[in-house]
């Protein structure tokens, strides 16, 4: 037998490190998005075992963090991201699956016992979180809202308790923010977009309103922001979620007359080919 031993403990540690880099958020080391979901669904899996241990989905989302941004600098905005991620990683530490998948939202998915100890757990993190993070300099306190799903009782899979999540965030950012909310059948009859009762309570004739509201709100953030990019980004989103889109582009045409994506949002939620290419001709928008 001819045999030989090399020694690969550098290689595999790198090949570990690149492995950990891609499911990172590289600002909290916080799992991605893609990571979030794979993980997410293993926990899953393993809670359908049987553990007696039920999973809920958190979404935390810092409040008005665009004018925090605006009035004490991105580098501030910065260190409130990480420390919301310390926080999280404090009060749930390993066991549970927490995301970022950018900007100022992060996602928990984790095993409670039942509705008294979900409760506990987010006073926990309110707690941690208004201890940990830096004051502003004159003094005010970054406050966050927080949305909650249970398993079983709002969604079975990743994405349906991340929908019902959002839905009982929409609702707390709807009625004074800085609280939190369990989803209930009325939040999800009421904020979960797209859903028929969102529909048949908007009349169509509403949509000049809507359109101002879109309109003032472009202006401001154009107006605002330094960085067309992330200001394009959030247009986007905000379009998406107030029409309850799966996905929002701008394309421009490019030399040869196709229609090229400049800016684009999807909806996480919701199975988009928002990047597929559909040309529409001019002749054929006319019909539009
Ligand atoms: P709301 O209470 O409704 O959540 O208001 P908001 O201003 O927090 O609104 P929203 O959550 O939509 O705004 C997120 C802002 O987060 C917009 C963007 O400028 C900022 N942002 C996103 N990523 C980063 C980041 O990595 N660092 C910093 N400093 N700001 C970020
Ligand atoms: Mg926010």
């Amino acid at each position: 037998v001819i045999g030989k031993i090399s020694d690969i403990d550098a290689q595999k540690k790198e090949e570990l490190r690149l492995q950990a880099q891609a499911m990172q958020d590289s600002m909290t080391g916080l799992l991605n998005r893609a990571a979030f979901h794979e993980q997410a669904e293993q926990l899953l899996e393993i809670a359908a075992q049987g553990t007696g241990r039920t999973p809920a989905m958190l979404i935390v989302d810092i409040d008005k963090f665009k004018q925090i941004n605006d009035n004490y600098g991105h580098l501030y905005g910065d260190t409130v991201i990480v420390s919301m991620a310390d926080a999280l990683r404090n009060v749930f530490g390993d066991e549970a699956v927490i995301g970022r998948f950018g900007g100022d939202e992060f996602t928990v998915l984790f095993l409670h016992a039942d509705k008294d100890e979900l409760e506990d757990i987010i006073l926990k993190l309110r707690e941690t979180y208004a201890r940990d993070i830096a004051e502003t300099e004159d003094g005010g306190k970054v406050t966050c809202s927080v949305g909650a799903s249970r398993y079983g009782v709002d969604g079975t899979t990743v994405e349906e308790l991340l929908k019902s999540a959002d839905s009982a965030l929409y609702y707390i950012k709807e009625n004074g923010r800085d609280g939190y909310a369990i989803c209930t059948e009325v939040i999800k009859r009421k904020f979960t977009a797209g859903s028929e009762q969102v529909l048949s309570e908007e009349p169509k004739d509403d949509n000049r309103h809507i359109s101002a509201e879109i309109t003032d709100f472009a202006l401001e953030l154009l107006e605002g922001s330094k960085d067309l990019k992330s200001a394009m980004n959030m247009l986007l989103m905000k379009v998406g979620k107030r029409f309850s889109l799966a996905a929002v582009s701008i394309r421009e045409y490019d030399g040869e007359g196709m229609p090229v994506i400049s800016y684009i949002w999807s909806n996480a939620v919701k199975e988009t080919n928002a990047a597929a290419q559909v040309y529409v001709s001019p002749e054929e928008r006319k019909k539009i």
